[in-house]
Parts: structure tokens; C-alpha cells; sequence
């Protein structure tokens, strides 16, 4: 059963505990001097430079401004990014190691990939404080590859496909997220979703976005095994 399997990060493989949130805000404050209405703002499925839009532009910042302070941003956000998962541990969701090391180890022609509003080093960050190891991720799609989430999927299968010569269409495509952002962004290529209530989310707000499937963990493994594979 050829399968690419794309984790979203933030929520499903792992909870971060604000680390990430408190570096943008830092990041925000030393490049623009302030962070718009971050604080009832809920980050969960969004990508990272649609974050410090959506917080700028009604703030006053054209997008233009907002672009030109960017590569400042990234750079403060993964200096404060690094302070603040060395100062609290960062831990896998349940059965998520169990997980990755069934897919990892499973014969048939699965490819491990992410999906995630993160920028790539951002990804690499947080993926191996957890210890979930970022390198076995065979393909990445990435807030740095595009602002919007439901262009992220088309890239992900992309580079599945340079990087094993396989394609993967349709229900072959399987995305892994905790927002209605991760269960929607693929419907245009007709994907597999995989809903988990690990993150901001409850599984009855979930159920409303119509995932295939909806667990309120990963740890039952030969579920979310099926749920994958069948
Ligand atoms: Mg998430």
C-alpha cells in the first residue's frame, strides 16, 4: 500500500508549551516593535509568516512592511525558538513514537513526511528536541515554502515524487493534523485526513470539518494503523 503520511507538528507529533508562541512574540517585538492582537489570537494551523500577517496587517503594516522585516524575523525567531526549548522540554503526544517507528519500519512503499505552518528550521527545532528525530522525514512542506497551508500539500507530493520516483494521489496522500485548517487545506486533491483532538481542538469541533477519520489520540495504534493503510 504506497502511502505518503504528512505530520503536521504543532498539536499532532507534539505540544511545544507555548515555546514557539513565545518566540514570534519576542521576534515581533525586536523586528516591528510590537505584536499586533496576539493575545487572543489562536496560532493552531496556521503558517508562520500568516501568523505576523494576519497580527500586522491590521495593525496598520502593509504587506510590504511586513515583508521587508521578515528574514530579520526568522533569524530573531529561531535564536528566542532555541532559548526556549532548551529552558522546558518539549515531549512527543501520545503514541507518536510507537507510530513513527511502525511506519518507518513498514515494507511497503510509505514515505514520512511533514505538513506544517512552521518554517523549515523551526520544524528541525522543535521535531528533534522531541527526539522524534527530523531527518527521518523523508519530505517537508513548510510555512517558508508558502504562506498559505492548502498550497503545502501539492509541494509535499512534489517532492515525494523527486525524491522516490513514486506518485501519490487521492486517498494515497495522508494528512495528520489537529486544526480544521489541516483537515481542509488537501480537500482540493481529494487527500486522506486524519484528525487528532491533541492540540487546540476539541474531537467534537473536529467532527464538524468532516475528517475521514478522528481520534482523540494517535496511541491506539493499529487504529490509526488502518485508518492509514486501509
Ligand atoms: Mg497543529
Amino acid at each position: 500500500m504506497k502511502r505518503l503520511v504528512l505530520f503536521d507538528i504543532d498539536g499532532t507529533l507534539l505540544s511545544a508549551g507555548g515555546a514557539g508562541a513565545r518566540a514570534v512574540r519576542r521576534a515581533m517585538l525586536e523586528v516591528y516593535g510590537q505584536t499586533g492582537s496576539i493575545a487572543g489570537y489562536n496560532m493552531g494551523g496556521r503558517t508562520d509568516p500568516q501568523i505576523v500577517r494576519e497580527l500586522l496587517v491590521p495593525a496598520g503594516y502593509s504587506l510590504d512592511d511586513v515583508e521587508a522585516g521578515l528574514d530579520a524575523l526568522w533569524t530573531a525567531y529561531l535564536r528566542n525558538l532555541r532559548e526556549e526549548v532548551a529552558r522546558a522540554p518539549i515531549r512527543p503526544l501520545p503514541g507518536v513514537p510507537a507510530l513513527l517507528d511502525r511506519l518507518e519500519g513498514s515494507g511497503d512503499p510509505t514515505v514520512l513526511g511533514l505538513l506544517t505552518g512552521n518554517v523549515k528550521e523551526g520544524a528541525r527545532l522543535k521535531v528533534n528536541a522531541a527526539g522524534l528525530g527530523f531527518d527521518r522525514f523523508r519530505v517537508g512542506a513548510y510555512g517558508s515554502d508558502h504562506w498559505q497551508r492548502p498550497e503545502l500539500p501539492a509541494v509535499a507530493a512534489r517532492r515525494a515524487r523527486e525524491k522516490t520516483g513514486i506518485g501519490f494521489q487521492g486517498k494515497e496522500i495522508v494528512i495528520i493534523g489537529d486544526t480544521p485548517f489541516d483537515i481542509s487545506c488537501g480537500a482540493h486533491l481529494g487527500v486522506r485526513t486524519i484528525a487528532t483532538a491533541t492540540g487546540t481542538h476539541t474531537a467534537a469541533d473536529l467532527a464538524q470539518h468532516g475528517p475521514d477519520y478522528l481520534f482523540d489520540d494517535l496511541s491506539d495504534l493499529d487504529a490509526v494503523w488502518r485508518a492509514i493503510m486501509e
